[in-house]
């Protein structure tokens, strides 16, 4: 019988683990193996092969049981990449003629799929502006099949109305997905909301130590299944020592993230006082524009901060330079403190008065919160900004 678990901090160690264990293994083993034999009767029957691009050996069956329990969603399947769980997920809940309703602002590798890649699979989108539902309705078609919204979008931390795009997807039967990569299951669990899908890279927080690439989606089991079907066809498949690698590092999820939440909050009030700082993006800041909706939504703020320099871009590569904890590089969510210049970086690709339109400036710092103390995080961004 599968045993459930009333706190996320046991799921993270007990969900979805083989009971009784595996030969007696504390820690799930990896099946480093491409195929499993069948029967010399050949009777196994096609959904019974095991195969790593099928996605169903046992480190990908014990991973997806509980990533599905850490958002009390139906079911999940893990994925090769982030990446990987965006672009099959749409293409498994699209087809040629279909129509999209996109949030403004989403990671930049989903925007670039959406506005280059979908016109070749006969799929049309519109962009739509997540806090304000009333606007939404105006963009719909008697096509849209979607909404898709991220839960605390990049580099401004801007929150949607969320409860929004649930009711928005249920009035007029559409498929509501999520990427609730900056949130992570710890601050915010998408199908307790009632979203059909929800989305992560993994290499993010649920792994969290800055170590691997990996993805997962969640959400309603007829969908997952779907998604499993087309994941085994486009093959973004996790190989078993990645899945171990990712097993190993969800389990510390909930200690991460709490501190994280914490020590973020910190930093951005730190900030939020500095005359060296213009603005500090951080939802969990009682004076910022998303502060209410993140209330009303996420049990913690996140990890993730940006704020603008007083100075611009010199100022921004000056702090950057003088810095000595955070690592000066792209992505998020792990031990490791990291800065980035998202004009620079993850954002390069945009023109600048397209960054402009979304708030990033030039002098605009982004940071990830690793799980330093926070007072020698402050202590060296005070001596980093005053130097
Ligand atoms: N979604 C968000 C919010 C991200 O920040 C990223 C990567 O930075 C992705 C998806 C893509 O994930 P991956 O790099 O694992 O493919």
């Amino acid at each position: 019988m599968e045993r459930t678990f009333a706190h996320i901090e046991t799921k993270l160690v007990h969900a979805g683990e083989p009971h009784p264990r595996l030969l007696g293994a504390v820690a799930m083993p990896i099946f480093q193996t491409a195929m499993f034999e069948t029967r010399s009767d050949g009777d196994a029957g096609y959904h019974d092969l095991r195969y790593i691009r099928l996605n169903n050996v046992p480190n990908h069956t014990v991973l997806g049981a509980k990533l599905a329990a850490l958002e009390n969603a139906e079911a999940a399947i893990v994925t090769a990449s982030g990446m990987a769980a965006i672009t099959t997920a749409l293409l498994t809940v699209l087809k040629n003629g279909d129509h999209l309703l996109i949030q403004d602002c989403t990671y930049g590798g989903t925007h670039s799929f959406v506005a280059h890649e979908f016109a070749r699979y006969g799929i049309s989108y519109d962009i739509i502006d997540g806090a304000d539902p009333d606007s939404w309705k105006a963009k719909l078609r008697s096509t849209t099949r979607a909404i898709y919204v991220e839960a605390i979008a990049n580099p401004v931390m801007s929150v949607s109305d969320l409860a929004a795009a649930v009711d928005f997807a249920k009035q007029h039967g559409l498929v509501s997905m999520i990427d609730n990569t900056f949130a992570s299951p710890m601050n915010f669990r998408p199908a307790e909301w009632g979203f059909d899908l929800s989305l992560h890279s993994c290499t993010k927080y649920m792994n969290g130590h800055n170590d691997l690439v990996a993805g997962a989606v969640i959400g309603r089991a007829d969908l997952v299944e779907q998604v499993r079907l087309n994941l085994n066809h486009l093959g973004g498949s996790l190989d078993p020592h990645a899945c171990y690698l990712l097993h190993r590092g969800v389990k510390t999820l909930a200690l991460r993230v709490r501190h994280q939440n914490v020590s973020a909050l910190a930093i951005a009030r730190f900030l939020d006082e500095h005359p060296a700082v213009a603005s500090v993006n951080y939802p969990g800041l009682i004076g910022n524009e998303h502060h209410a909706r993140a209330a009303e939504f996420f049990d913690g703020f996140g990890g993730m901060l940006s704020f603008h320099m007083e100075g611009g871009a010199r100022a921004a590569d000056r702090l950057l330079e003088r810095v000595d904890l955070p690592v000066v590089a792209p992505s998020l969510g792990g031990v490791d403190s990291l800065m980035t210049i998202p004009a620079k970086t993850s954002h390069r690709l945009l023109s600048p008065e397209e960054r402009a339109r979304i708030g990033i400036s030039d002098g605009l710092v982004r940071m990830s919160v690793g799980i330093e103390a926070t007072e020698d995080l402050i202590d060296d961004l005070k001596r980093a900004l005053e130097a």
